[in-house]
């Protein structure tokens, strides 16, 4: 689908039915693919032959699903996994073994931050924070003779920190590494890493892609354009022994990667979507161009509403003319970022809360990135255990609420936001 806008290929990339064939993608209920004769199960084992026989190393739809996501993305393949915790995971252990070092943006998702800085330890991978704006001498400290990767999200979760991508796409080639980016905030809709030199893509799909708030799941995409033999990564260039002696370098060529991640990884590990998710996951990805733009455009007419109002200690929406990362948004996000917004409410804690409480249209939720606009008093809730004085050291205020915009109609949840404001 090359040569389709971007919108065009949401809808119809990664499916084309046959004549006859169902003209939506079908959901293939299946573990299990039956075939004529042993001779041709061997032949997919070996890879020489494309095809189906065990859903968690491939199915059907989710294949379809994992195309589009690919196109949408500019990669050449990519895996789908049960959560975005587990893209991650996999994606790392791709490269990673016990004795490696990675070097990660401190501003990402709380959840990723545990896995790299308490479980992957644990695993004997030792991750590096660095600050996400820190110049590239600086970052060059951190590097060590076993690091293997450079992590970022593209928009952080929560802080809404916008990563120079070029930059650190630059400071890891200069080193031999690649750069992983987490591009689950902005989506392919409104940025895509792979065009300005990351070299794998992870997303949560369980945010904006999903966009409904049904389905679980994340992706690794791979753009097939880090060059994986330059000696710093043997379980890519030497021979696999768990895969009778596949050199994923010289046998996948550019899709060296994703291939070693789905081969070796998920075959061991087994965090595969369902076909039924995926299939969940394929009908919002069909109108994530139209969402994303309402989420948008919704989210900066609240973020500029926000800022006039006396209630509203601070804004914080990288769109807004004077937000730190005002730049950077417009180089990298020029169409728009996401919908989440985080604020400060005048009288701290106490009022923040009972804003919350007061809101009628807008519902208290965890999650973020969906069509209903939720919120989420972080202090109070994913970040209950820290005293005010621990809450402020991390950036989150006593008075901070998050807010994820809808696709609601603006005015509809502005009224809301102004009800519940007046009854601080
Ligand atoms: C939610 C989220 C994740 C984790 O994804 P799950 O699907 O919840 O496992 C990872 N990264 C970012 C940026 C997220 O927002």
């Amino acid at each position: 689908m090359d040569n389709y806008h971007i919108d065009t290929k949401c809808i119809q990339s990664g499916y084309q039915p046959m004549n006859g064939d169902a003209r939506v993608l079908p959901i293939y209920q299946s573990t299990t693919f039956q075939y004529d004769s042993s001779e041709h199960v061997g032949k997919l084992f070996d890879l020489k032959e494309e095809g189906f026989f065990y859903t968690r190393l491939a199915n059907p739809t989710v294949d379809c699903v994992e195309r589009k996501i690919a196109d949408l993305e500019g990669g050449i393949g990519a895996m789908c996994t049960s959560s975005g915790q587990a893209a991650s995971m996999v994606a790392i252990l791709n490269l990673c073994s016990s004795g490696d070092h990675m070097i990660s943006t401190s501003t990402i998702y709380g959840g990723t931050v545990n896995l790299f800085a308490v479980t992957l330890a644990r695993m004997g991978i030792e991750c590096t924070f660095v600050d996400p704006d820190a110049p590239i001498d600086e970052l060059q400290k951190e590097v060590k003779d076993n690091t293997k990767l450079v992590f970022a999200e593209t928009i952080a979760n929560p802080s809404l920190v916008i990563t120079d991508i070029e930059k650190l796409a630059k400071f890891a080639h200069s080193n031999g590494l690649p750069l992983f980016v987490d591009n689950t905030f902005a989506t392919p809709i409104n940025c895509r890493p792979i065009d300005f030199g990351a070299d794998i893509v992870i997303h949560s799909t369980s945010k904006y892609m999903d966009g409904h708030a049904v389905a679980l799941g994340g992706v690794i995409v791979d753009s097939g354009n880090f060059n994986w033999d330059n000696g710093k990564f043997p379980g890519l260039s030497t021979p696999d022994e768990s895969y009778h002696g596949m050199v994923y370098t010289r046998d996948c060529g550019k899709a060296a990667f994703i291939t070693k991640a789905r081969v070796q990884l998920m075959r061991d590990m087994g965090m595969a979507p369902s076909p039924n998710n995926a299939f969940l996951l394929n009908i919002g990805l069909e109108t994530l161009h139209l969402r994303m733009e309402r989420h948008c455009s919704n989210a900066l007419k609240v973020a500029k509403y926000l800022e006039k109002n006396n209630n509203v200690a601070w804004v914080n929406f990288p769109e807004l003319e004077g937000n730190k990362y005002y730049d950077l948004a417009k180089k990298y996000l020029p169409n728009g970022t996401c919908g989440v917004i985080s604020f400060g409410v005048k009288g701290g804690r106490q009022a923040a809360m009972k804003f919350m409480d007061s809101l009628k249209l807008a519902s208290i939720v965890v999650h973020v990135a969906d069509a209903r606009t939720g919120v989420l008093h972080p202090a109070s809730t994913t970040h209950r255990q820290l005293s005010d004085k621990q809450l402020i050291d991390c950036g989150i205020t006593p008075d901070m609420v998050r807010m994820s915009i809808g696709i609601e109609n603006v005015d509809d949840i502005i009224a809301d936001i102004e009800q519940a404001l007046n009854r601080i």
